[in-house]
């Protein structure tokens, strides 16, 4: 008979761990707590506009397509390189369209930005290099079992250590190399990948700009929820059972290994359990008994957001399919989100506009906007207040940089606060990566993808190793996949 893995949660970490683990031949169960599949990859439609509820940059399609290819029959998945990466707008009134891959990113930063073409050459390749040194250790792979020591590209990634920036901040490694304020503001957003402070997180982090800078951002042909929708159609042909509205309310365990799941009041055995909910979540509200890995769930949280959803009756041609609008005190916003938990009143805002590229996700005549600020977690703040107050100083800056005011334009409205945000999903306190980066030693204080105490544990998704976005949570579940075969030795 074939082993039994359990799934809590059906966000990407999920979904790849299911395929994974059904695709290595176990008899694999999903519990979803929501009436929807996909995490936050998951849509919404109000009247006639379809909003992505999450993410919105993809980067790395091919690890989707890699997952797809483990199906057992054909699923279609679409997706193009976005001709521009992303449009900037800089509180004095400049405006940059960033192109897609090296060459468009180098001719915005000299010919925009004024800055030293060597230099801008310099530090894509650098960034370029580091990534293609860390990935194999500290993205595909990860330092927790003794056996990933024995990886030959270890060598080569600590003899570059120098060359991260890891002793230095984002910011300052960005400063070091560039002359605009301009320039370094831009790089400085990436930090914000990971829910970070780049006035904190090391230089080692601006790696996360290699794949937009030097390659560009995707679009999926049918917005961020194909994505999702993919991988489940991929599970299901693999024999995945699917369990909506189905909280896990607790991990059984017996003698020091997972024995099931308790859903509903009723126990299911399992062999194998994957968590992709928060690994905050799972210790405090899953594992009862079990000494929750304190010093790694003490770290400082990632940051929330604040999200729009607005369906708008009118084109603005002004912008892209990403969209930033920059705040002019770029380290006073950062300190008050993560020093004082609150949004700055001249906050960054970020718009992503599918129907730009699926006009179908908007009214013949509108645009679906998801206009997303960067918050503090929840800190039992007034929520409201704040969410009232934002919505005017985020309307007062898209009339200054537009030249209109888009109040009147608005003909849908949903909003999610990081209180909303800890609801829906059980992520802490609305944050939306788990432990923030916003220290040299973060990586090594992030959960790693198998439990310390309890054989037949293991967890992937965002709050885990290797961290956050959809790339890594991909990435997560091919390390369990590959701790799952060495645990079982080929017993599956
Ligand atoms: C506003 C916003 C913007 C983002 N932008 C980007 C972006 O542009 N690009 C990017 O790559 N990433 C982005 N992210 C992060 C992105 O959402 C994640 O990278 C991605 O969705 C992977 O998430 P995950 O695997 O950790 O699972 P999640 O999506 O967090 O899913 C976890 C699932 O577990 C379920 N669950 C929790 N508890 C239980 C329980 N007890 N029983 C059963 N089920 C349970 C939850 O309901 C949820 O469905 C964004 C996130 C947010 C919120």
């Amino acid at each position: 008979m074939k082993k039994h893995a359990v799934v809590i949660g059906s966000g990407i970490g999920g979904l790849a761990s299911a395929i994974r683990l059904a695709h290595a031949g176990f008899d694999v169960s999903v519990y979803e707590k929501n009436a929807v599949l996909g995490g936050k990859v998951h849509s919404k439609t109000l009247g006639a506009y379809r909003f992505d509820m999450g993410p919105s940059v993809f980067t790395e399609p091919h690890l989707v397509d890699e997952l797809l290819g483990l199906a057992s029959k054909p699923v279609s998945f679409s997706y193009s390189l976005l001709p521009e990466s992303c449009r900037y707008f800089f509180s004095d009134g400049q405006q940059i369209v960033l192109k897609s891959g090296t060459s468009g990113t180098k001719a915005s930063l000299t010919n925009d930005l004024n800055e030293d073409p060597i230099a801008v050459e310099s530090y894509l390749e650098r960034i370029s290099k580091n990534y293609r040194l860390l990935r194999p250790v500290f993205i595909e792979s990860s330092l927790h079992r003794w056996s990933d020591w024995f990886n030959r590209a270890l060598v080569p990634a600590i003899l570059n250590i120098p060359f991260y920036g890891l002793f230095q901040s984002m910011d300052r490694w960005a400063k070091k190399r560039f002359k605009n304020p301009k320039t370094v503001q831009m790089l400085n957003r990436f930090a914000t990948y990971n829910g970070s402070d780049p006035y904190q997180t090391p230089g080692l982090l601006s790696i996360i700009g290699h794949l937009e800078l030097n390659i560009g951002a995707f679009f999926p042909e049918g917005g961020m929820v194909s994505i999702s929708q993919s991988l489940i159609e991929a599970a299901k042909s693999l024999g995945v059972s699917f369990y909506e509205e189905s909280p896990v309310s607790e991990i059984k365990h017996e003698r020091g290994r997972v024995s099931g799941v308790c859903v509903k009041g009723k126990a299911i055995p399992a062999d194998v359990v994957v968590c992709n909910a928060d690994v905050h979540y799972v210790y405090e509200t899953l594992l009862p008994g079990i000494k929750p890995p304190s010093r790694i769930l003490q770290q400082e949280m990632s940051s929330s957001a604040i999200v729009f959803y607005w369906g708008i009756k009118k084109k603005f041609d002004a912008l892209g399919v990403h969209n930033i609008l920059f705040a002019e005190d770029y380290e006073a916003e950062f300190n008050a989100i993560f020093k004082e938990d609150r949004i700055l009143s001249d906050p960054t805002v970020y718009i992503h506009i599918s129907s730009k590229m699926e006009p179908t996700d908007a009214a013949s005549y509108g645009e679906n906007w998801f206009v997303m600020v960067n918050a503090p977690i929840d800190r039992g703040q007034d929520w409201p207040s704040i969410v009232t107050e934002l919505r005017q100083q985020v309307l007062i800056k898209l009339q200054k940089q537009l030249g209109e005011d888009v109040a009147p334009w608005i003909e849908e409205e949903f909003v999610n606060d990081p209180t909303t945000l800890a609801a829906q999903y059980n992520g802490k306190a609305g944050s939306i990566y788990g432990n923030s980066s916003n220290s040299k030693m973060a990586a090594f204080y992030r959960h790693p993808n198998a439990a310390f105490r309890l054989k037949g544990l293991y967890f992937s998704g965002v709050t885990v190793h290797p961290g956050g976005g959809i790339p890594l949570a991909i990435q997560g579940a091919k390390i369990v996949e590959r701790m799952v075969h060495a645990d079982f030795k080929g017993a599956i």
